[in-house]
């Protein structure tokens, strides 16, 4: 119960990491605020999480509607007296490298990837400056490091990495307690990883999937699992001296 008494939204919820982090959070006693631009998926997760007697509510959000987002955190405060921990999590990624990236594809990854982020970090910084919080971005190791094949995306992912930096340094400074970090998985089995390499051509996959097994020290992608438990510890009072941070979750990946 390492989250009891604390009240959790978590965004992209209805499907992959967000949904994985939904459910840790729910068996650790937080009250869950499960969002997603799919109401059928998102609304599934909230019903299973009440069923197996976690406590749970799904709101149908685009992370891009700016209105949306105030309205949204006033009425978790309202509701459930504030709000503690915050997940920036939904995302996409369309592939293209910068020649073949369209500007319409670029502008979308940074609407959802990069202008989501900075919208509810705002929007959860106003309820959250007076009793405190834990707001916790979804970079990637993209944001990390470059891949040819993902310019658009490498782009939104750096920018949510120092923005990061950014929102910890300034609550710091104004003296709110409220903790801000970024999470970047590697290579974790979920829709997004599974229909991106499936896009690709079949000689390519086999090149891809034969690469990753050689340059993941750990010799395998992650699990879902896996990014719901460092997300649990940055929600946790056990990083409660974190903020600003980079927690890397992928297996290896990085290191070389
Ligand atoms: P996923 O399986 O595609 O799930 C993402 C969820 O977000 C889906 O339910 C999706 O709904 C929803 N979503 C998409 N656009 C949205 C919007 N505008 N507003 C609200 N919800 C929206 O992806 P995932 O693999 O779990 O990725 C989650 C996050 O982790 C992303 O930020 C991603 O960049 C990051 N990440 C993932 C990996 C990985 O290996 N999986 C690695 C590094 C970073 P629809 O399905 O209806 O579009």
């Amino acid at each position: 119960m390492r989250l009891k008494g604390k009240v959790a939204l978590v965004t992209g919820a209805g499907a992959g990491l967000g949904e994985a982090t939904a459910r840790r959070f729910a068996q650790e006693g937080a009250t869950v605020i499960a969002t997603d631009i799919n109401a059928g998926t998102v609304e599934q997760v909230a019903a299973d999480i009440c069923a197996q007697g976690g406590l749970a509510e799904a709101i149908t959000q685009d992370v891009t509607d700016e209105s949306l987002w105030a309205t949204l955190v006033a009425g978790i405060a309202a509701r459930h007296g504030g709000l503690d921990v915050l997940v920036n999590n939904a995302g996409i990624a369309i592939p293209g490298s910068v020649e073949d990236t369209t500007l319409a594809d670029w502008r979308t990854t940074q609407a959802i990837n990069g202008e989501g982020v900075f919208m509810g970090t705002r929007a959860a910084i106003s309820v959250m400056k007076e009793r405190g919080g834990s707001i916790i971005n979804i970079s990637s190791i993209e944001g990390l490091v470059g891949e040819a094949q993902a310019s658009a995306y490498n782009y939104s992912k750096g920018g949510v990495r120092i923005f990061t930096k950014s929102a910890a340094l300034h609550c710091a400074a104004q003296g709110y307690p409220i903790r801000v970090n970024s999470i970047h998985p590697g290579f974790i089995r979920t829709a997004m990883v599974e229909e991106g390499i499936g896009s690709m051509p079949p000689e390519v996959q086999q090149e891809m999937e034969e690469r990753l097994m050689r340059e993941i020290p750990l010799k395998a992608m992650g699990e879902p699992l896996d990014i719901a438990n460092g997300c649990l510890f940055l929600a946790s009072e056990e990083s409660r001296y974190m903020t600003g941070s980079e927690l890397v979750i992928d297996g290896g990946y990085t290191c070389h």
